[in-house]
Parts: structure tokens; C-alpha cells; sequence
């Protein structure tokens, strides 16, 4: 098999490489090239224009803000999320010192289930971290009333969400922080990189002494910070991808058109449609196998597409609630988390991004409809 034959689950959004080198000519004449340059203003200031948000924090990557938010918040005692996502989800929780706690998913989204929070919520419980998984909106307004009856916090894991809008809305300035990530398999990428959206100046200027180790000037340090700080290489790369992200999610939002209509007739796989008021950004194509009516196996398709040269990706399998960290959590139990087992075993994210055309389309569906 040759290598340039393969079609990837996933394929960078590379900015214009002579625009990139300009820029980068004027990084080397300000020999300034990190601790919040202006490049780092810039794609600040872009990004929330954007994404319709009041204040953005850029990070290094998409775990650090996950950290940096339940810290900010002084979390502690219990967590409830998801165990449909990506690991570095609960990572985050525990490196806080917290107990996550799994709470199954509501299959028409593959998010977490608003009608099981109650029934986990305990004394301890103090926030609850959610994942808009594959950019489907989590039930941002029940999961609020939720919090506000309990007086719990809301942080939404939002890697998966980039310029998602819910009736014109951003989804990004639902619950009380929301994380981003701007790795290169996602939507909009700075190679490794991530942020966090805040409501107030207050906060933002907290999470920004957060992220520069805790410092607010040069003798003050305010808090135990961390360090992940945004580059002036990557900045600038970020705001390059930036102008392109609209024609990148396009081009998706096509790949995902001819997905469905090849697929739609085909027994015993379904995929997610949009949503009514929703502005998706199509980060993710994922269908589900029915094995019985589809006459092969998850695993049987994915070896075979594999075997062809077509990438797909098992995402969320396993789930997170089964690696060996977290399996011996009671609320990791197989029958706590019916859904989430469901979903993951039938799971496979199709080839998606702006690259793809229509052969490598039309190659992608030949592997799955006979
Ligand atoms: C990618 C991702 C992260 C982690 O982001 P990094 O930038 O890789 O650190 C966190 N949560 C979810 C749901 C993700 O998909």
C-alpha cells in the first residue's frame, strides 16, 4: 500500500506558507516571540470577533485550559461528565484532585444525559463538565437549571465545538467557563494550542495570570499558576488558518452532504443530522453499525476500510470510563453507562476535513456501501 494513497481520518488546515514566511519576518525583527506579543493580541481579538465571545485566553494546548478552569473555579469533592470523549476530559478532574463521575449519554447526541444528572449528584458534588461531542450542542439550558438548583459550576469541554452557533448564538458562552482546543486534528488549528471563553474581564485577567505562572506584574505572584502560554509563531499561524476556517468548515459541511445521501438508504447505519437553529462546523463524521442488520461488525468494517487504505477512527472507543484509571469508579459500572457502551461499540468517525475530494469521497463509500 502505497502511503499517499491512504485517505485520513483527519488533515490539517495548513495557512498559506509565503503569508505564514511575512509574518514570521516580522516576529524575527521584533525579536519578540512569546509572553503575550502581538501577534498573541491579534489572534486574541480575531478569535472572539469570530466566535461572537466577550473574552478569550489563548493556551498551548486544549488539556491546560480543562486544568486551568477547574482550578480557576476552586473545584473540588466530585465532578460529573461524560464518558464519551477524550481522554484528557476526566485527565483533568483527577489532576485537580477530584473524583470524576460518569453519567451515561443521551444517544441522539452522544452528549451527556440532562435526565441522570440528579440522580448523581451527591454533597460533594461541585461542578459538572460536559462535552459537546462532535460539536452536537450539549442541553446547555437544562443542564443551567440543573447547576443553579444545586449551585454547582459549568464547564464545558468545547474542543469539539469551534464556531458552533445555536441560534445565532455562540455555544461557547453557554455555562461558566468553556475550553477549546487548536490541535491540528481539529477545525481550527495553531498546530498544538487551545483556549478558554470567559463572560467578564475580571475572570479573563485571573486566567491569564493562571497561565503565566501565577504572576500579575513582575514582584506579585497571585496564585499557583501554570504555565501555557501561546507563542508568537503559532499566533500568527492562528490568525492565517482564521480566514480560511469558513471555506474549511464549507467544505466539510459538502463532504458531509454527499455522506448522507450515500448513505441514507443503507440498513443498519445511521449518523447524526443537523440540527434545527444550529450552526454545525462538522468537526466530526461518525457513523454507527448495526451489526445484525448491517451483516458485519464495527470492527469488521474498520479492519476492512484499514485493510483499503481508508482511515476511520473508533472515536470515543473505548470509553473513557474503561481505561484501567478510571474503571474501579463506581459510576464507571458497564450498567450505569448503557448508551455510552452502545455507542462506542458501534462507533466509526468517517474521513473528514476540507481536503477531500470526490474520489477519495466516492472511495470512502465504496467500503461501506456494497
Ligand atoms: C482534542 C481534545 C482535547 C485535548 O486537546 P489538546 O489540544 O489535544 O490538549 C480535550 N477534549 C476533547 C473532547 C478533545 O477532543
Amino acid at each position: 500500500m502505497k502511503m499517499d494513497s491512504r485517505i485520513t481520518v483527519t488533515s490539517p488546515l495548513l495557512p498559506d506558507l509565503d503569508e505564514f514566511h511575512e509574518m514570521l519576518k516580522d516576529i524575527w525583527a521584533s525579536k519578540w516571540i512569546t509572553n503575550n506579543g502581538s501577534f498573541h493580541k491579534k489572534l486574541e481579538a480575531a478569535l472572539a470577533e469570530y466566535l461572537k465571545v466577550p473574552y478569550i485566553s489563548l493556551f498551548t494546548n486544549g488539556t491546560l485550559p480543562l486544568l486551568t478552569a477547574l482550578q480557576a473555579l476552586r473545584i473540588t469533592g466530585e465532578v460529573i461528565t461524560t464518558p464519551y470523549s477524550f481522554v484528557a476530559t476526566t485527565h483533568a478532574i483527577w489532576w485537580n484532585g477530584c473524583r470524576p463521575v460518569f453519567v451515561d449519554i443521551d444517544p441522539a447526541t452522544g452528549n451527556i444525559d440532562p435526565d441522570r444528572i440528579e440522580a448523581a449528584i451527591t454533597p460533594r458534588t461541585t461542578a459538572i463538565l460536559p462535552v459537546h461531542v462532535y460539536g452536537n450542542p450539549c442541553d446547555t439550558k437544562r443542564i443551567q437549571m440543573i447547576a443553579d438548583k444545586y449551585g454547582l459550576k459549568v464547564i464545558y469541554d468545547a474542543a469539539h465545538a469551534f464556531g458552533v452557533e445555536v441560534e445565532g448564538e455562540s455555544l461557547l458562552n453557554a455555562g461558566d467557563l468553556s475550553t477549546l482546543s487548536f490541535h491540528a486534528t481539529k477545525v481550527f488549528n495553531t498546530i498544538e494550542g487551545g483556549a478558554m471563553v470567559m463572560h467578564d474581564a475580571e475572570m479573563k485577567k485571573r486566567i491569564d495570570y493562571l497561565k503565566n505562572f501565577g504572576f500579575a506584574n513582575e514582584v506579585e505572584v497571585v496564585g499557583p499558576g501554570i504555565n501555557s502560554k501561546m507563542d508568537e509563531m503559532r499566533s500568527a499561524y492562528g490568525l492565517l488558518n482564521l480566514k480560511q476556517v469558513d471555506a474549511a468548515i464549507e467544505a466539510r459541511r459538502q463532504v458531509a452532504l454527499r455522506y448522507r445521501e450515500a448513505l441514507k438508504d443503507v440498513e443498519g447505519i445511521t449518523f447524526f443530522q443537523d440540527l434545527p437553529g444550529v450552526r454545525h462546523n462538522y468537526s466530526y463524521f461518525p457513523i454507527f453499525v448495526e451489526a445484525d442488520k448491517y451483516g458485519m461488525t464495527r470492527d469488521e468494517l474498520y479492519f476492512k476500510m484499514k485493510e483499503k487504505g481508508v482511515l476511520g477512527r473508533r472515536y470515543f472507543y473505548p470509553l473513557i470510563s474503561s481505561f484501567s484509571t478510571y474503571k474501579g469508579l463506581p459510576s464507571a459500572a458497564k450498567e450505569n453507562l448503557p448508551q455510552a457502551h452502545k455507542m462506542a461499540e458501534s462507533v466509526i468517525c468517517l474521513p473528514m476535513h476540507h481536503g477531500l475530494n470526490d474520489e477519495d469521497i466516492s472511495r470512502v463509500l465504496e467500503m461501506i456501501v456494497e
